[in-house]
């Protein structure tokens, strides 16, 4: 079970629901619940700790059609629906029949996370953040972000009425630039890759004690958004585990929250505990994890991002050895796909299933057709694909290579010419 004692020493008390206190995730060392990251102790990331009353599926199904059906499964308070917030996730399930005949698996689903309110997965951390950030006293939501991160917190905190210091590689694609300005938030552009942007946010959130950076000193709230793609899958699923999912990995944190939402549910007797495996997906320009994988290390050496896929494009994962720790205990793998790879992904997904995502769904479609040709995916178990993001905000991904067939005048008789009828 995943409940804990309450903490020991008398910090004060914050409604965060059936959260109970900030567990080190290598040493155990227990704080009360606050805006901390790091153990005091070892200096491993921490992690909330939980006492979950009774779940029922029912509850769950009667609950608001968002994120917040699980709230008595995530650090916000119980009445976490009634504030402005961007109210994300319950997005499709898909049944993807011509994605499998074409990679050789009978049994396959997409979770198109397309469908959040800012069109990716991040709306998820972002929503969770924003309520754990409130119930903590804060009152500008931040952050250090590849693009879509940056998207989520500029529009949930214009929702909420808050203020927000986004800080992004001035590298970023045009349209993640503008997705983001449009909420009018303060956005500023680094001369610098992620990596820098992350390390001057760190620097940032220990000299504004009113800024909640989402994914620096509030990050362990903010990780546990992740569990929800987990639930829903479950949930969607019948209430049942997959017997393999596919993860697209930047800082690792979302793949590590997708095994622990499965066991969470698994525990809580929500879903049968039967076996999953879980893969990670990974753009070959930054595939740091992947390495780490291959060369049966525990430790990820960072690297220099270059690759297309800039919402994966993160060196040096802070997750990444957990991330390591979730594929070999689940028997799952992780791989990683060239940038050429990545573009045939994403055109495969919309040629087959119509739906059209972002570089990192191109990698993580890529990466499942690795894995079936080297014989890591088993081709029989039912298998889900998480799509993270758009395609619309990733249009120079593609931009090159499609276009229409030909420009031809007003005519019937051209139309077929063109066509070759
Ligand atoms: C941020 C992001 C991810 C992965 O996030 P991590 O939790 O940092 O591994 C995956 N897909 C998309 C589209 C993202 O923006
Ligand atoms: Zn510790």
């Amino acid at each position: 079970m995943t409940a804990v004692s309450a903490p020991t020493s008398a910090g004060t008390s914050f409604d965060l629901g059936p959260a109970r206190a900030l567990s080190c995730r290598e040493c155990g060392h227990q704080i009360p619940l606050a805006a901390e990251f790091a153990c005091a102790e070892c200096f491993g990331p921490l992690e909330v700790a939980y006492e979950f009353g009774k779940i029922r599926r029912e509850d769950i199904e009667a609950g608001p059609k968002s994120i917040w059906r699980y709230r008595g499964l995530l650090p916000v308070p119980s009445d976490v629906d009634s504030h402005p917030n961007t109210d994300p996730g319950l997005t499709r399930l898909v049944r993807a029949d011509r994605l499998g005949a074409a990679l050789g698996v009978k049994n396959l689903w997409v979770k198109d996370d397309t469908g959040n309110p800012t069109h990716s997965f991040k709306d998820r951390v972002v929503a969770v953040a924003l309520a754990a950030a409130r119930q903590l006293g804060f009152t500008v939501l931040a952050c250090p972000s590849t693009g879509n991160l940056a998207n989520a917190v500029a529009a949930a905190a214009a929702r909420a009425g808050w203020q927000s210091v986004v800080l992004i590689p001035s590298s970023l694609e045009r349209a993640k630039v503008l997705t983001t300005a449009v909420y009018d938030g303060a956005l500023l552009a680094v001369d610098g890759n992620y990596d820098d942007v992350n390390r001057l946010a760190t620097e940032l959130a220990s000299e504004h004690e009113d800024w909640a950076f989402v994914n620096v000193n509030v990050r362990p709230y903010y990780a546990e958004g992740s569990k929800t793609l987990a639930y829903e899958v479950a949930e969607q699923l019948g209430w049942r585990l997959p017997g393999q999912i596919v993860v697209p990995v930047a800082s690792g944190s979302q793949l590590t929250k997708v095994d622990k939402g499965f066991r969470e549910f698994g525990e809580l007797g929500l879903v049968e505990p039967t076996p999953y495996r879980v893969f990670g997906a990974q753009a070959t320009g930054c595939s740091p994890v992947s390495a780490a994988y291959k060369s049966g290390l525990d430790v990820v050496a960072p690297v220099r991002p270059d690759t297309i896929a800039r919402s994966l494009a993160i060196g040096a994962p802070a997750d990444g050895p957990y991330v390591l720790d979730a594929v070999r205990r689940t028997g799952g793998a992780v791989e990683d796909v060239t940038d050429e790879e990545v573009v045939e992904g994403i055109r495969l997904l919309a040629r087959t299933e119509g739906i059209f995502a972002e570089t990192a769904g191109g990698v993580t479609v890529a990466t499942a057709k690795k894995l079936i040709e080297t014989g890591q995916l088993d081709p029989d178990a039912e298998t889900v694909l998480l799509i993270t993001g758009d395609g619309l905000k990733t249009l120079d991904a593609v931009a090159d290579r499609i276009g229409p067939k030909a420009t031809v005048p007003p005519s019937a008789k051209a139309v077929r010419e063109a066509l070759g009828f």
